[in-house]
C-alpha cells in the first residue's frame, strides 16, 4: 500500500467512525509490538520464530495447582524475554489513540486479547480482557480478580479470600474456557456495534476472531488496521496496511479537524 493509497484508507475510516454511533474495536498482541512485546505470529512473532507451545496449561493447572503457581514463581524469578517485555512495557501512540477516541466519543469498547494492562495504562476505560490480565489473579469458584501483587503466595495453591476457592492467574490458558463474564460483554458488545475495528490480530485464535465476522454479518462495517494480510482481510470494508501507532493518530487527528 503506497502512501496515497493508506491516506485514503485512513480517510475512509475517520469517516466511518464520524458516522457511526457504537464503534466496537478487537485488539491483538500486534498493537503492543511497538511498546517492545513480542507477538506471536506474524513476520516478528515468537512463535513464527521458534515453533508453537505443545503444553497444555489448563490440564496441568487443574492437575496440580500448587505445582503450577510454584513453576510460576520459578519462572518469574528467572524472568523469561516475554514476561519481562510486559513487566517494562508503556503505551504507544496506538494505545493512546484509542483512548482519545473513546474520550471523544468514538470508541464505545475495547475487546483486547492482550493480557499486558497496556489499556489500562494508557487510561482506556470500557476494555473486555477476553484472555484476562498478567497482573491478576482470578478465583476458579466465584470468578472474583484482585491484583496478584496483592496476593499472597506463602502458601500454595492461594486461596480466594471471598470464598475460599483456589486463585488461579488471570491470563487464560490453552484448553481453559473463556470466563463468563468476558464472554458475555463480548457477545454483548458484538451485537451492538454499527463499526468494528479490528487491530493488530492474526484473527485466528476462537472465539474472539468470531465477533468481527457477527457484526459483519449483522452489517457492520469491518476495519482493519494490520501491517500485514490476516484471515479477516477478505471481509474488511477498509484495510488499512500499517502499523498501530501510525494509523491510530492519524485517524484521531482527523477526527479533531
Ligand atoms: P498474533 O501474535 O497472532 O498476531 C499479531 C498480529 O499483529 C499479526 O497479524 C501482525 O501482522 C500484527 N502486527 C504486528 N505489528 C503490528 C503493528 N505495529 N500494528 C498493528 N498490527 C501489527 O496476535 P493475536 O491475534 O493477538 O493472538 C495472540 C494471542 O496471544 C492473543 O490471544 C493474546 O492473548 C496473546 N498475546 C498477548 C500479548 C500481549 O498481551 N501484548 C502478546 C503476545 C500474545
Ligand atoms: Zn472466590
Amino acid at each position: 500500500m503506497d502512501e496515497h493509497e493508506l491516506d485514503l484508507a485512513i480517510r475512509r475510516t475517520a469517516e466511518f467512525i464520524r458516522t457511526s454511533k457504537h464503534v466496537v474495536a478487537l485488539v491483538g498482541a500486534g498493537l503492543s509490538a511497538e511498546s517492545g512485546i513480542p507477538t506471536f505470529r506474524g513476520k516478528d512473532g515468537i512463535w513464527t520464530k521458534f515453533g508453537e507451545p505443545t503444553i497444555d496449561g489448563w490440564e496441568l493447572f487443574r492437575r496440580d495447582p500448587a505445582a503450577w503457581w510454584e513453576n510460576a514463581i520459578l519462572a518469574r524469578e528467572e524472568g523469561s524475554e516475554f514476561s519481562v517485555a510486559i513487566e517494562i512495557a508503556e503505551p504507544n501512540a496506538g494505545h493512546l489513540g484509542m483512548m482519545e477516541l473513546e474520550e471523544m466519543g468514538r470508541l464505545a469498547h475495547i475487546i483486547t486479547q492482550n493480557v499486558d494492562n497496556l489499556h489500562q495504562k494508557a487510561g482506556s476505560k470500557a476494555i473486555t480482557e477476553i484472555h484476562g490480565n498478567r497482573f491478576k489473579v482470578r478465583c476458579m469458584n466465584c470468578g472474583g480478580r484482585d491484583l496478584l501483587s496483592r496476593t499472597r503466595l506463602e502458601q500454595l495453591p492461594p486461596l480466594c479470600g471471598e470464598c475460599g476457592g483456589v486463585l488461579k492467574n488471570d491470563t487464560v490458558m490453552f484448553g481453559e474456557p473463556i470466563p463468563d463474564d468476558a464472554l458475555r460483554e463480548c457477545y454483548r458488545q458484538s451485537a451492538l456495534a454499527d463499526l468494528f475495528l479490528v487491530v493488530g490480530t492474526s484473527a485466528v485464535v476462537y472465539p474472539a476472531a468470531d465477533f468481527p465476522v457477527m457484526a459483519k454479518r449483522r452489517g457492520a462495517p469491518l476495519i482493519e488496521i494490520n501491517p500485514e494480510p490476516t484471515a479477516l482481510s477478505g471481509l474488511a470494508d477498509v484495510v488499512v496496511r500499517a502499523a498501530a501507532g501510525v494509523a491510530l493518530p492519524r485517524i484521531v487527528a482527523l477526527l479533531r479537524a
